[in-house]
């Protein structure tokens, strides 16, 4: 009986392993083809730069049908430079983080880094240029060494142990009982939302690529720890391209201009100091914001 019971019980766990193997790649490949139509061109330009400018002219886009996300948006941010984008909740701000990464293309419009539209780069080196910590980290099934470790894949140890450090995570990592070994995903530890964004940080600083997307990126943080990690992301962004879709203004007043979206649109724009001295949408927000955080620091008395 036992000799007839092993081989079943192998199968058993061969069939649970499969089972999640094939549930990654599901995930996987619905990361990878979100939408099928963006595909290389055939004479596909590899983009090689370590200066990078990302300009948007007159974008149109919708995801489906005819209802419009986006409507002439229009701005640049020069190599090195640093352009913030607030708004309410639908937006368009992440639309335009997932337009940059092509994940679809736009509808009228065009999108180009150092003068070259995005649908005329290689989708590989295209993305090997850009870092986004997005909203929501998506964890692989796997130790949280290699969750770190893919943001570049030939790193060494030192230097995921660095970018951990950064990202303010490496005290958890070594607090758990596995330590770097610790599986986490679906079948592991369940991360909360601000480790995830964490972890994504983490990532980010070790792939180091010229043009950076933070979206909302540290919006699941206390503030105190939200505080410690934008210093991290403030150097990190200092000579590089960087998109900023920020969630508290507070983390954005050093950006070289903020565009304020509405409904698909750029309804106001310029620095913080001209925003606030247009005493627009963007001023309103900021007062709100602001006896938002003095009431906070009264209630836990600092
Ligand atoms: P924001 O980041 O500013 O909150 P998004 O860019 O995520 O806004 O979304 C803008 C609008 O596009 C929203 O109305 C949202 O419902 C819609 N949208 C987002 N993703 C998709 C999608 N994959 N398919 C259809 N509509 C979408
Ligand atoms: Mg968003």
């Amino acid at each position: 009986l036992i000799q007839l019971y092993a081989p079943l019980n192998f199968l058993g766990m061969a069939y649970r392993e499969i089972k999640q193997a094939l549930t990654d790649m599901e995930k996987m490949f619905s990361l990878l083809n979100e939408h099928a139509e963006v595909k290389d061109a055939d004479e596909a330009v590899t983009l090689a730069t370590s200066a990078a400018e990302v300009r948007f002219e007159a974008v149109d886009f919708g995801y489906e049908g005819n209802r419009s996300i986006l409507q002439q948006v229009d701005f640049c941010i020069p190599a090195g430079h640093t352009v913030a984008v607030v708004g309410s909740s639908g937006a368009g701000k992440s639309t335009l983080s997932r337009l940059l990464f092509r994940f679809y293309d736009v509808g009228a419009g065009r999108i180009s880094i150092n003068g070259r539209d995005v649908r005329q780069l290689s989708q590989a080196s295209l993305r090997a240029h850009i870092g986004i910590v997005p909203q929501d980290t998506v964890l692989f099934n796997d130790t949280i060494y290699y969750n770190i470790a893919y943001g570049r894949p030939d790193a060494s140890r030192a230097e995921i142990i660095e970018a951990a450090r950064s990202a303010h995570i490496l005290a958890f990592i070594e607090s758990l009982p596995e330590g770097w070994e610790t599986p986490v995903g679906e079948r592991g530890l369940k991360l909360s939302g601000g480790e995830k964004q964490r972890v994504a940080i983490a990532r980010t600083l070790l792939k180091n690529p010229p043009i950076l997307i933070f979206d909302e990126a540290t919006s699941a943080l206390d503030s105190r720890t939200e505080r410690a990690i934008q210093a991290e992301l403030a150097a990190i962004s200092a000579n590089r391209t960087t998109l900023v879709i920020a969630h508290r203004l507070s983390t954005i007043v050093d950006a070289d201009e903020i565009l304020v979206m509405e409904q698909g649109r750029v309804v106001e724009r310029g620095n913080h100091r001209e925003l606030l001295a247009g005493g627009g949408g963007y001023a309103r927000m900021w007062a709100l914001q602001q006896s938002e955080s003095e009431r906070e620091a009264e209630a836990s008395g600092v």
